[in-house]
């Protein structure tokens, strides 16, 4: 069920390096923390709030393209984007420009209260560039977690009915009503309760873990759609909310006719269908947004991170007859939609169209994708600890495992991360389990840098697997 004007076609482009600031280049000076790392982590230990966690060390000085300068002179390769945000690079040229030509004129006047272009556009952007080409509107708010909490609210009102259903290992943000969507408990909902009622918790397809005996998308689709009609009942069902890829939960890609087959149910039953696509949008996947992978036309999408450069902007793109049930005055907040952020946005896009960002997401894909696979192989299951290798475009990941089994193995996978660290790789983790490596690049990557941050990530994973260690 490919969609025919998917741009997945034609060759792929070259990861040539692009124009920046700073030398795109590995490069450690000191130990790693270095000493003006460690005094910050001093100072920060004395004033910041302990919940308030960093995954790496070091303290950040500087960064652009793909590449992090440390206080200590210390450049890393960046392998994570500040988590899938940065995919135009950490200080874009474009970006730049456009934000700082808007703070020059205003900063904030506040959509509701004295309108501007920048916001318009941003809206006539996101209708083109969504899947479908029905009529669509827009509302822009700033984070993640208020994109999605709003697209629950339209879903809510617009059908009358209450029931949400959420997956499986998803990540839907930290506010109230986005913990309930939330699956994992730990870190993120232990003792923060009470939840917000009336979420539902369906099976994902997990391809990985539905292997023995293996579960097709579209069984694993129907045991979802059974439970919703035995426990739910669709009447009552406002919205299904999905993440095409999942992204906290451990880059977990549905099997094909997965969301296919659910997003016919709910079309069927008047349900919202609704892509949480913050992580896996803005090219990210080699698609503007991994619905389009298998032709899948969300009623509702939710969007920020890789929106605008590194600015705090999300959006909630949809159906215009869905945004447009909600009363006047009913969607909206003080910084939503922000001038400056909304400049960082068009700059985003505009930056993403004319490198092909989309292409070099593939490009990526079909660099590291083999190279992962080929190594898994050579080390086998038995000797470990690759367990799997998945994700499309520039959303990869390696699940790891106790060697000869499907046992989840956190602690090789921080030890690995640790490892790249140590090496000059920032490489985040992620997962239900704690045990999924996740590679997310700044699409703007040259090839031989990410070839020579592959070389470290390989030579850490062979590092900890058991042969090995054996040797
Ligand atoms: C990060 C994320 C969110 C929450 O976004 P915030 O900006 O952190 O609130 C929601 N959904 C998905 C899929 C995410 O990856």
């Amino acid at each position: 069920m490919t969609d025919p004007t998917s741009t997945r076609q034609g060759a792929l482009p070259a990861l040539s390096a692009l124009p920046t600031r700073l030398p795109q280049r590995r490069e450690l000076l000191t130990e790693v923390p270095g000493p003006s790392s460690k005094r910050l982590a001093q100072r920060r230990a004395a004033a910041v709030a302990s919940s308030a966690v960093s995954v790496m060390p070091v303290y950040v000085a500087d960064a652009d393209g793909a590449v992090i300068r440390d206080v200590d002179g210390n450049s890393f390769v960046d392998l994570g984007s500040g988590i899938a945000v940065t995919s135009v690079g950490a200080s874009a040229p474009a970006v730049v420009a456009a934000v700082a030509e808007q703070v020059a004129h205003f900063t904030h006047t506040c959509f509701m209260v004295t309108p501007y272009e920048g916001y318009i556009e941003v809206a006539e952007e996101l209708g083109r560039l969504t899947p479908g080409d029905h009529a669509k509107h827009t509302v822009l708010f700033n984070s993640g977690a208020e994109a999605v909490e709003n697209a629950v609210k339209i879903a809510r009102l617009a059908t009358g009915r209450q029931a949400v259903v959420a997956f499986d290992h998803a990540y839907h943000g930290r506010t109230n009503l986005t913990m309930a969507l939330t699956a994992k408990s730990m870190p993120y909902k232990t003792n923060f309760g009470p939840f917000a009622p009336e979420v539902y918790r369906m099976p994902m397809s997990y391809p990985y873990r539905d292997a023995h005996p293996h579960i097709s998308g579209k069984t694993a689709a129907k045991r979802a759609i059974d439970q919703m009609e035995k426990q739910i009942g669709a009447s009552s069902l406002a919205a299904i909310l999905i993440e095409p890829i999942q992204g906290e939960g451990g880059f977990i890609v549905p099997a094909e006719g997965f969301l296919p087959t659910l997003a016919e149910w709910a079309r069927e039953h008047g349900v919202v269908f609704i892509a949480d696509e913050v992580q896996s949008g803005f090219c990210r996947t080699g698609d503007w947004f991994a619905s389009e992978h298998e032709g899948v036309v969300p009623d509702l999408i939710t969007m920020a991170k890789g929106i605008a450069g590194g600015m705090p902007l999300s959006a909630v793109t949809g159906r215009a007859d869905l945004l447009d049930a909600v009363h006047p005055g009913g969607l909206g907040g003080t910084y939503g939609g922000n001038p400056v952020a909304c400049a960082a946005a068009l700059a985003a896009i505009k930056t993403m169209e004319e490198h092909d960002l989309a292409g070099r997401a593939r490009a990526i894909e079909a660099l590291v994708l083999p190279r992962l696979r080929a190594l898994a192989d050579e080390l086998g299951t038995a000797e470990g600890p690759i367990g799997d290798v998945r994700g499309r475009g520039a959303m990869l990941a390696i699940e790891l495992v106790h060697s000869g089994s499907t046992v989840p193995d956190p602690e090789t996978t921080r030890a690995v991360a640790a490892d790249c660290l140590a090496q000059g790789v920032l490489v985040l983790t992620c997962g239900t389990y704690g045990n999924v490596l996740r590679l997310l690049p700044p699409l703007v990557i040259s090839e031989e840098l990410l070839s020579e941050a592959l070389d470290v990530l390989e030579g850490a994973l062979r590092r900890h697997s058991v042969a090995a260690q054996e040797v």
